[in-house]
């Protein structure tokens, strides 16, 4: 066994509501508000999609998702060379961090950021640099300065996991013009469909320019997909040529392709995820006490807090399982009714 695998521990996922319903004696409906969920669920025309399909499950799926491949390339206009799919995007992540990383080698990243890129990195026996957020936000000056000959991926997260804030396109093209262009730079845009700041990069310009600068996206999020597993990188045809060497050869299941190309035909149902989003978003922000949070661009508020777990428990007494964190808790915005009831505990918490 590799010895690094004993610093780590498997994905703790939280209580089930059953099991929390259990220990706090708690009646009535509890809502998971703890993934980052997209509680609307996707496109009816996804279930459409799945249905047709439904006759063909003995089949292996066709390797590399040439379908959808062939609709994102169109969406994103990139070439479909430059576009792989992972069972989401940890799987995505892990196959980055197998293909680049070996003894000796150095990621560097953010502190307070999505898990998996440091997870993988340790895996792969690679080292770690995690630069503190500055007040919520990634230190992109920081980060630069651990940049150094051992470096062979830098992870960003554009909005950051659990914070929600993000860094705008002209911060992100200083960064890269002074990257060096044969590190990646692999910038994790989980949450963009959420995003309404008219500064949020545009990624795949700078793409043009950069050729190091790698574009994560996933299905799982915005699009109601989360069950599914499918995601994916936009990068240097090289690169994905690599990437695709190592990538397990049926890794997307034929109904997630079907799913995914569905989910992606109808914006105008995104769009209206990101309007509902962003209202909902706007009332919490609208409290005296959105102090206590740091700015979201995304589908979850990150409380600030000293007492984590008190109000965890207090979001919870109103059927809502949130995520703790050590100085803090994430809230996923849900449904209105939710919503109201979380904000009804956010105005009375001592934070
Ligand atoms: C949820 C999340 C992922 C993983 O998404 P999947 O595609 O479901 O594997 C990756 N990055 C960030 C920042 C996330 O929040």
């Amino acid at each position: 066994m590799k010895k690094q695998i004993e610093q780590l521990s498997a994905y703790e996922p939280g209580l089930s509501p059953r099991a929390l319903k259990e220990q706090y004696g708690i009646e009535g409906e509890l809502y998971k508000l703890a993934s980052n969920e997209n509680l609307y669920g996707p496109t009816p025309k996804v279930n459409e999609a799945i249905k047709a399909h439904l006759d063909e499950l003995q089949f292996y799926p066709e390797t590399g998702s040439p379908l959808l491949k062939e609709a994102i390339s169109k969406y994103l206009n990139v070439d479909a060379s430059r576009i792989l799919f992972g069972a989401g995007l940890d799987e995505v992540i892990l196959m980055i961090s197998r293909a680049v990383l070996t003894a000796g080698d150095k990621i560097v990243t953010s502190e307070m950021t999505f898990g998996q890129y440091y997870h993988n990195a340790i895996v792969e026996s690679a080292k770690v640099t995690q630069v503190p957020l500055q007040e919520g936000y990634f230190d992109l000056e920081g980060i630069l300065s651990e940049i150094d000959e051992d470096t062979k991926l830098v992870w960003l997260c554009n909005p950051n996991n659990p914070t929600g804030t993000y860094f705008s396109h002209d911060e992100l093209q200083r960064f890269l013009e002074r990257v060096p262009s044969d590190i990646p730079v692999i910038i994790d845009e989980a949450y963009v469909e959420f995003v309404t700041a008219d500064d949020f990069p545009d990624t795949l310009a700078l793409q043009k320019q950069f050729a190091n600068a790698f574009l994560l996206r996933t299905f799982s999020k915005a699009y109601g997909l989360a069950g599914m597993r499918i995601g994916y990188v936009v990068a240097a045809k090289e690169a994905i040529e690599k990437y695709n060497i190592i990538r397990p050869p049926f890794n997307v299941g034929r109904l997630s392709e079907y799913a995914a190309l569905a989910a992606l035909e109808d914006q105008a149902y995104l769009t209206s995820i990101r309007d509902r989003n962003a209202q909902e978003r706007a009332k919490f922000f609208e409290l005296s006490q959105s102090d206590a949070f740091y700015p979201s661009q995304t589908n979850f508020i990150y409380v600030k807090t000293n007492k984590p777990h008190d109000l965890y428990e207090a979001l919870l007494s109103v059927g809502c399982i949130t995520r703790e964190f050590p100085k803090g808790v994430r809230i996923t915005i849900g449904f209105p009714e939710q919503n109201e009831k979380m904000i009804e505990v956010l105005k009375n918490f001592n934070f």
